[in-house]
């Protein structure tokens, strides 16, 4: 089924979580595992990344079928067609369809490692536009198609100041309708910690005429150096009250999780009140904080996850 439609059809809040190919045999045993526990849950789909330039692409489509066809949830590949041949595209688009995919997400992707621009191959495609196009033209309505959006305008677009002049995000918006208007039905947002951003994305989408669901991306702080990587490379605003209670603690691995949990959960609750119907959680391949922030707003059963929330109390306590 095609995921927009169950997002569409479906009255009660629904939910979905990314997963990344781990990079040994083990990892993807767990991984595989993990996701299975994750399902028992009834998340509307599941998503497997793509490294970029068909890094992973043996892998990614290996677990993408694994998820649709043997955990049995409805599953959306990414796929990425920078630095990636037309026929390699193919390739990957006809595998998951005779797999019984349905679900693409259909993305530019980043230079490679160590590159600061990517290079249009020959007879390659250059943005996400042209494979959203290319899909289109090429497979009909088979496919439901996804695409990234950018609360905060895309990385390119902001400036050393941290923000986008509101011509960058203006025309970052009109890019991103041109791509829903080439044929994309779902937009699933980078991730973001102020939710004030996320919902004035979502208006200023409406305001140009972008109606299909636009659906927010969480990811649950799970460690203080990974979330501090992660905002500085997708240039994400820090809100001043998550950097004033994530310093005094920051030191305190089990007490930035628990702070992630309780800022996801604030977080979706906000969402949730302003009429948004679908959380989408990149896991980062972890269950807990994830299931944890469900289990907190009332959307899975409780589970052994519940955690005390140290970050509540003085940092110094809980250092060994
Ligand atoms: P595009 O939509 O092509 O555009 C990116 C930006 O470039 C636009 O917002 C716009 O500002 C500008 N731009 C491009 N073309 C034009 C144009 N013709 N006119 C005007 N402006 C233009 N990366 C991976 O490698 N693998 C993944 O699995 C992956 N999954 C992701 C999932 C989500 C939900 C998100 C938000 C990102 C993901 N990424 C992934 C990262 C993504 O590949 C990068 O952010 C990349 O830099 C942009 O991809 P895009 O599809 O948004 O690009």
């Amino acid at each position: 089924e095609k995921i927009q439609e169950a997002l569409l059809e479906e009255k009660k809040v629904l939910f979905s979580f990314e997963f990344f190919p781990p990079k040994t045999e083990d990892g993807v045993e767990n991984l595989l595992e993990r996701m299975e526990r994750m399902v028992a849950h009834n998340p509307a789909f599941c998503d497997i990344t793509w490294g970029a330039g068909g890094s992973t692409a043996d892998l990614t489509l290996d677990i993408a079928n694994k998820m649709q066809n043997i955990i049995c949830v409805e599953s959306m590949m990414h796929l990425t067609c920078t630095n990636m041949p037309v026929d390699k595209i193919d390739h990957a688009l006809q595998t998951i369809k005779s797999n019984g995919l349905q679900n693409v997400l259909a993305l530019r992707g980043d230079p490679p490692h160590g590159q600061d621009k990517f290079v249009q191959i020959q007879g390659g495609f250059a943005c996400a536009l042209d494979l959203v196009t290319h899909i289109r033209a090429k497979y009909g309505d088979y496919f439901g198609v996804t695409v990234a959006g950018y609360p905060e305008a895309h990385p390119d677009a902001i400036g050393t100041d941290g923000l986008a002049s509101p011509e960058a995000y203006q025309s970052d918006l009109a890019y991103l309708k041109r791509k829903v208007d080439a044929g994309a039905d779902l937009i699933i947002t980078q991730l973001f910690y102020d939710t004030d951003v996320f919902l004035k994305f979502v208006h200023d989408c409406r305001q140009i005429g972008i109606t299909c669901p636009i659906v927010p991306g969480i990811m649950p702080i799970n460690n203080y150096k990974g979330f501090i990587r992660m905002t500085g490379f997708c240039k994400t605003k820090i809100p001043a009250e998550v950097t004033a209670a994530l310093e005094p603690i920051k030191d305190n691995e089990e007490a930035v999780k628990s702070y992630g949990i309780h800022l996801g959960t604030e977080m979706c609750k906000k969402i949730l009140a302003h009429g948004i119907r679908t959380l989408h959680l990149y896991t980062l391949n972890m269950e807990k904080s994830a299931l944890a922030i469900l289990m907190n707003l009332g959307l899975i059963e409780e589970t052994k996850i519940s955690r005390p929330l140290p970050w509540r109390r003085p940092a110094n306590v809980f250092r060994v």
